[in-house]
């Protein structure tokens, strides 16, 4: 699978459309989980059969304006919240942020392969449903040519602060022929350098949101300024708010790119990689470290590694976090460390290396054992079972569903000896 974006040129009449029906995939995902709120024991074939009954209700006129399939996609959005909320339940994690929310401000809308229609030269779209978009013009730096409209399983229609954008999900089995490097790379993630290896190199923290922060701040000033409470707001408001989602774009834009590139550097200079699965979220909460955290991007950085793994035909493994800055790299020894303790000095072996380097050497070590552990055991998977799997982890990342099978396994074991409570069997 590969994701191709494009611009969507149109009239603002158009844009209204398309903000209509974005409103109405909204409506029925928010439907759809009021009615799972509501009753008991409701399954996705529930929420697909109130999709249609949403279509015939007279009170409720522009659902039928939205294609059939896309009304389904969007019940299947309000259905994987619920499985999630399942999934965490099962795995013990509770409390509010687990629990599915309604959405106000959705910025998407997901059509299957119907209710669109690409023009011969693949330059234009037409949106064929009740919205009655029409045709628009599509600018993109990759060609849809090479793809027929078969192979594109999906097309989401984004807004965005600076337009709209039509983002193609294509059947295609992206293949790279990977070199082998006779090496594997164990990576500590970290703030000080946004990763250190286990060969002790390192790759600078790029902190994009820390330069963009003082017009980011000069700019936050400006749009509450302006804002005047409890009144219609002025164009002037509206402006300097537009200005400051720009910004924002922007340094998600330099972001992508960093985490993009970075991943696929250590993809095509290795053939095993592990890195430490921390758990960015509960991270985040600390806010202390919350904005450096989340200005070194990690989560996009290891998403962007396991696509391109799978690309690459290179193995990547992810290891749970516990011990790694403790143990002796060497010998095995725990040496504790504060934060700030920036070497790590083994009393017993007489080690002494960067607190990082002997992370990401205890990182690989971790993955290594866990990789052989997994070819060396007996009791497996059957291949249905996986499938079965996948098909209920539909996921809002469409990168994620792609994942090769051997990942996937891994990922179960992973998940077996991490630190989670034990899954509830059910
Ligand atoms: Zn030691």
């Amino acid at each position: 699978m590969i994701v191709i974006e494009a611009k969507l040129k149109g009239t603002q009449y158009q844009y209204s459309k398309l903000d209509e029906a974005i409103r109405t995939g909204q409506f029925i995902r928010n439907t759809c989980l009021r009615y799972w709120e509501d009753n008991k024991g409701v399954t996705r074939n529930d929420l697909q059969k109130l999709c249609s009954v949403l279509a015939e209700n007279k009170e409720t006129p522009w659902a039928k304006k939205l294609n059939s399939q896309a009304r389904q996609a969007h019940a299947d959005r309000a259905w994987s919240a619920i499985w999630r909320f399942y999934k965490n339940c099962r795995l013990g994690k509770t409390g509010k942020k687990c629990y599915p929310k309604y959405k106000n401000f959705s910025r998407s809308i997901e059509y299957k392969n119907s209710g669109w229609k690409l023009s011969a030269d693949r330059k234009q779209i037409t949106f064929t449903d009740g919205f009655e978009v029409g045709t628009m013009d599509l600018w993109s730096s990759r060609d849809l040519v090479w793809y027929s409209e078969k192979q594109i399983s999906r097309v989401r229609v984004i807004r965005r602060a600076d337009g709209y954008y039509a983002q193609f999900l294509v059947d295609w089995d992206r293949r790279e022929e990977h070199e082998f490097q006779g090496k594997m790379v164990g990576i500590d993630l970290g703030l000080k350098d946004f990763h250190t290896d286990s060969d002790g190199n390192t790759v600078e923290n790029p902190r994009y949101l820390r330069k963009s922060e003082r017009r980011l701040k000069m700019l936050t000033r400006r749009v509450s300024k302006k804002h005047i409470k409890g009144k219609k707001q002025s164009n002037r408001y509206r402006k300097a708010r537009k200005a400051l989602a720009k910004q924002h774009l922007k340094v998600s834009r330099q972001r992508e790119d960093k985490a993009r590139k970075d991943a696929l550097a250590l993809v095509k200079s290795n053939d095993l990689i592990v890195y430490e699965d921390l758990k960015i979220q509960n991270m985040v909460k600390n806010h202390h470290l919350a904005k450096s955290i989340s200005d070194a991007s990690w989560y996009q950085f290891t998403q962007w590694l396991q696509y391109f793994a799978k690309v690459n035909g290179v193995i990547v493994i992810a290891v749970p976090p516990h011990n790694t800055t403790v143990d002796c790299s060497c010998c095995g020894a725990k040496v504790k460390k504060t934060l700030s303790t920036r070497t790590h000095r083994c009393s017993s072996c007489g080690t002494v290396l960067d607190r990082d380097h002997n992370a990401a050497k205890n990182i690989l070590a971790k993955g290594f054992k866990l990789l052989t552990e997994y070819l060396n055991s007996t009791v497996g998977h059957t291949e249905s079972d996986l499938k079965k799997v996948k098909a209920q982890g539909e996921t809002d990342l469409w990168l994620k569903n792609s994942d090769g099978l051997v990942l996937n396994r891994l990922d179960e074991l992973r998940t077996k000896n991490s630190w989670e409570s034990p899954a509830i069997p059910r």
